[in-house]
């Protein structure tokens, strides 16, 4: 149960003055709190500003500069009022010793300027100088006060990253109420690490970081955004040991079978595996035989052969007579999944299925009843589904392909599915150490590092769309020499309807100029309409096929060459890099044509400029996170590290290894969170929205 002294900062934005329902909804995806309900007093706390305002700062109208935030002692001059019904703005006249500016108004309310900048008198305004040619401005002050009311106006104020709908003061008003609201904590760390730091506690932290009073106060390494960072950190880092913990003592079987099976798909493949693949079999197989729960991350750049890996693995654990699951984060992968596993189990004698969410429910019924039989081996199907109540007779594996937010609450629904259930999970992601540490915690890492051999490097170009007819009679070129193409056009969520006309349009064009089928996939197609297309597409009926990022993760047609990625400028390297890795699969040479539209920004153009020089996924990580920070390298939109609201990956990549000691050292002490600090590491584990590990705990 929740400590009730936290209740105040549990309670829903929607309690703090000025919050209405509408705004509550706007703050509650601005927080990034869970979708499924508002946004709770912690959340908008943990909403720290990213600058300030110093309204303390009075250099005098001739000696403010363009764009800075001035305070102006001024006398309130002429009122230059547009004729009604014109669109013109409405404009005030002030001066101070040191010269004159305009105050200017669009849409103005007439009476209340008259009120607000009384002509003859004097006023304290507070707002945003810009020059304009060569004359000072100030658009919309955010202050005009009379000087005996000049105190009301905050010498500092906080900037929030801000969300349209919510102005800054009512933001910033709640805020100040909802600070009022944090309740004295017991202290949850170490003291004499909190001592050597020189961190403040946590509600002293919050406190001053909601109510700035220098610039360095807001900086990354500051005390109180160490001090915070900190606590996110261990939150997070004690919550993963904790699941840890409990699928290892929930006890695993011990599965080292004669092989037979593995023998047998692995002998069926078309080729050899390689190095790194057998090592990484041999790792997993060493995992299964012991006793204890499996919980590894199986890394492999995009086309290093994961996929094989997980079969020949899978195959160990139903020798032992139980069952496997693989899950995709696609229908589209699900079905890949499922057709390229197909043969190599009949060989093997593995019974193999598929489900997905497009079954009928009969299909549905029909295996659910095979799989609490027992006469399905091996489950191939979209993650979706294993949320939902599939049952089995006997879950041995699950393998989790291709996922990257695979947080804690799907970890404990997997492993109420079976008994000691052991765990794989796949990424082509190359996640940098720190990463791997902030989203699976210290799970145990196999690596693909070497390619299949024969691969060749794909030959990566950038061209401007100005020069779209070009790579169009080129990509024709190519598919009369027997070559397959990919064309992919983002899809961007906010103008999904725009995008999705420019991928039809695309389509369009290039059925026309090159005068022949071309496939087309995109999101909002039905399955069925996807699989066919993509069928066409892998059988050669099309040489080209017309998608959006929906091919990003996973798709396999070895012998298509080509990938030409339009508006490569709008994707993130992480993105490209995947995108890219859907050729050069096959033995043949391939190419990418990253087609942008100028001008390029910076981080763009030193994206594109990376992707030319490299193919080592590795490397484009760390590139990546030197970038952008964590976020786009797992894939989402935020800014931050993907998960987390203060601590920063790249930022705090020393904090994390030292809580994850941290955490360590808590569970040998005191496994149950149980005496005085354990306490206050529970009330920890709620405000970071860490709290499912606490119901592992004996008396949680
Ligand atoms: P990923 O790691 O990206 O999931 P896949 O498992 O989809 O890669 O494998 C990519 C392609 O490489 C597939 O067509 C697969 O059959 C092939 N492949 C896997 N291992 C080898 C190997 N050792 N030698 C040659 N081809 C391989
Ligand atoms: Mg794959």
């Amino acid at each position: 149960m929740r400590p009730p002294v936290l209740d105040p900062l549990f309670a829903p934005v929607s309690t703090l003055p000025g919050i209405g329902p509408k705004i509550a909804k706007l703050l509650s995806g601005l927080v990034g709190s869970q979708p499924d309900r508002d946004a709770t007093v912690a959340d908008l706390l943990f909403h720290i500003p990213h600058s300030l305002i110093d309204r303390r700062h009075r250099p005098g109208i001739a000696y403010s500069e363009n764009g800075d935030i001035v305070t102006l002692d001024v006398t309130i001059g002429r009122h230059a009022a547009p004729p009604r019904h014109s669109k013109a703005p409405y404009k005030i006249t002030a001066f101070d010793e040191t010269g004159q500016i305009s105050f200017v108004f669009f849409h103005p309310r007439r009476d209340w300027l008259e009120k607000n900048y009384p002509e003859g008198e004097r006023r304290v305004v507070s707002g945003k100088v810009e020059w304009f040619h060569d004359k000072p401005q100030m658009v919309h002050p955010d202050y005009s006060l009379a000087p005996e009311e000049a105190e009301q106006m905050p010498p500092i104020e906080p900037v929030y990253p801000l969300t349209a709908g919510v102005a800054a003061k009512t933001l910033q008003k709640a805020m100040k109420a909802a600070t009022g609201k944090v309740p004295h904590l017991p202290e949850w760390l170490d003291e004499a690490y909190l001592q050597k730091n020189g961190w403040p506690g946590f509600t002293e932290a919050l406190r001053v970081l909601h109510a700035p009073e220098e610039r360095q106060d807001l900086d990354p390494h500051s005390a109180y955004m160490e001090r915070l960072a900190y606590d996110e950190l261990l939150a997070s880092q004690l919550a993963l040991a904790m699941v840890r913990k409990h699928m290892r003592t929930l006890g695993g079987v011990s599965r080292a079978p004669e092989g037979r099976l593995q023998t047998a798909v692995i002998g069926s493949l078309p080729f050899r595996l390689t190095g790194s693949q057998v090592q990484a079999i041999k790792e997993i197989n060493d995992d299964l035989a012991e006793p204890v729960r499996m919980l590894r991350l199986l890394q492999g750049d995009v086309g290093s052969g994961k996929t094989v890996v997980a079969l020949a693995t899978l195959a160990q654990v139903i020798e032992t007579g139980a069952q496997g699951a693989l899950m995709a984060p696609t229908e589209i992968l699900a079905r890949q999944h499922f057709s390229s596993m197909a043969p190599l189990c009949e060989k093997a004698g593995i019974r193999l299925a598929l489900m997905t969410g497009k079954d009928s429910q009969k299909e549905r019924r029909l295996r659910q009843e095979q799989l609490d039989r027992g006469e399905i081996d091996l489950v191939v199907g979209t993650h979706a589904l294993f949320q939902g109540n599939v049952t089995f007779k006997d879950l041995g594996m699950v393998v989790v392909d291709e996922q990257h937010r695979f947080g804690v609450h799907q970890r404990l629904a997997l492993s109420a599915k079976g008994q000691g259930v052991d765990v794989l999970v796949m990424t082509a992601t190359p996640i940098p150490r720190t990463l791997v540490l902030t989203g699976f915690g210290d799970m145990d890492v196999s690596r693909l590092t070497d390619k299949p051999a024969g691969r060749k490097p794909i030959k990566t170009v950038s061209v401007s769309l100005d020069r779209l007819d070009e790579i169009i009679g080129r990509v024709g070129a190519a598919v009369s020499e027997g070559q397959k193409v990919y064309w992919v056009c983002p899809l961007v969520e906010e103008s999904e309807k725009t995008d999705l006309a420019a991928v039809e349009d695309r389509h369009r064009v290039l059925e026309h100029f090159l005068n022949q089928r071309v496939s087309l996939v995109h999101g909002r197609m039905t399955a069925d309409e996807k699989d066919a297309a993509m069928a066409d597409f892998k059988s050669g009926k099309t040489k080209i096929l017309v998608a959006t990022t929906v091919i990003e993760v996973g798709v396999d047609v070895p012998d298509a060459t080509i990938i030409v990625i339009e508006h490569a400028e709008r994707f993130g390297l992480a993105q490209l890099h995947q995108l890219r890795g859907r050729v050069g699969r096959g033995d043949k040479a391939s190419s990418c044509v990253l087609l942008y539209k100028g001008p390029l920004g910076e981080t763009a153009g030193a994206r594109l400029n990376i992707m030319r020089e490299t193919n080592d996924g590795f490397l484009i990580a760390e590139e990546d996170l030197k970038l952008r920070g964590g976020g786009e390298i797992l894939g989402t939109r935020q800014s931050g590290t993907p998960g987390f609201r203060i601590a920063r990956a790249d930022e705090h990549a020393d904090l994390m290894e030292v809580a994850r000691d941290d955490a360590r050292l808590i569970l040998e002490m005191d496994p149950e969170l149980e005496n005085t600090r354990g306490q206050a590491l529970r009330a920890l584990l709620y405000l970071f929205g860490r709290d499912a590990a606490i119901r592992l705990l004996r008396a949680g």
